[in-house]
């Protein structure tokens, strides 16, 4: 059976987001750790790691992964590309702190620079990140982007590149995201299309390393670069390549976690929806 969630508010304290899981019956759960928006959360007490660690044995949630600072750009120079790499260091030593076994990054943007340039610059941050946690059982999750601007990860292919460039660290993986796949230009529409992407990460990255899946309808076209999340079923992609995922056996481990909008259905009714589609496949 797949583990189905959600992306869960802190707000209150980490360990509330469990709480709010559990209510809702997840298996697994995506969180900001901190605010996403900041360079640096406040340390963790011991407190608060234990109240999290405590609450998470008692819930339905068993597996959490993190979403990092959306401020972090691995692809960056400079001062922001070292700010990035301490950042997201200190991401992973606070995952390990509350007992979350990865996180999801974006791989950055080149701004007007050249990709190459910043691709390679994405390799060399990611060696330090692993080298300075490496006592850190934290999997680091690069996302597929939708492919807007300078944004690298718009295609497997070009994540599969940086990984082996870095030298395929066992703590290095993909999260994908159906949404921002679909907006980049893959059809995943169909189950011939499902079955492509799925044959294409076999292919290039290696089915043990998705480490988790992001699941939202996109409101823009494919191909259109648009990532502008829809509740499931109600965009451009409909429930096939969804239905097709939850019921797939080879990801019955991996994280599948909703970043649907808040309104309408919610995430009630969203994750209802997978499960009724859970099995249908
Ligand atoms: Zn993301
Ligand atoms: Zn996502």
């Amino acid at each position: 059976m797949s583990l189905l969630g959600a992306h869960i508010s802190v707000a209150g304290g980490l360990y509330r987001a469990i709480e709010r899981a559990d209510r809702l019956g997840c298996e697994a759960m995506q969180i900001f750790t901190r605010n996403p928006l900041q360079w640096r959360g406040k340390n963790l007490s011991d407190a608060e790691s234990e109240a999290f660690r405590r609450a998470l044995l008692g819930s339905s949630v068993t597996r959490v992964v993190s979403h990092a600072s959306y401020l972090i750009n691995m692809a960056g120079e400079g001062a922001p590309r070292r700010m990035s790499i301490d950042a997201a260091v200190h991401e992973i030593e606070r995952c390990y702190q509350l007992g979350i076994d990865s996180v999801v990054i974006h791989p950055g943007s080149s701004k007007d620079g050249n990709r190459d340039d910043a691709l390679m610059r994405l390799v060399e941050s990611l060696d330090e990140i692993l080298d300075r946690t490496s006592d850190k059982t934290v999997s680091v999750l690069l996302e597929t982007m939708a492919g807007q601007g300078g944004v690298l990860g718009s295609s497997v292919e070009e994540i599969a590149s940086v990984l082996e460039n870095q030298g395929w660290d066992r703590r290095l993986g993909i999260c994908v995201d159906l949404c921002h796949v679909f907006g980049a230009g893959v059809d995943i529409r169909s189950e011939g299309g499902y079955a492509r992407l799925v044959s294409s990460l076999a292919k290039h990255i290696g089915l043990n390393r998705v480490g988790c899946w992001h699941m939202s309808d996109n409101r823009g076209a494919r191909g259109s670069n648009i990532d502008r999340h829809e509740h499931i079923g109600e965009g451009e992609i409909g429930t096939i390549p969804f239905g097709m995922l939850v019921s797939d056996d080879r990801f019955a481990d991996t994280p599948m976690i909703l970043e649907t909008p808040h309104d309408g259905i919610g995430d009630e009714g969203n994750l209802a929806l997978l499960r009724k589609l859970r099995g249908y496949f």
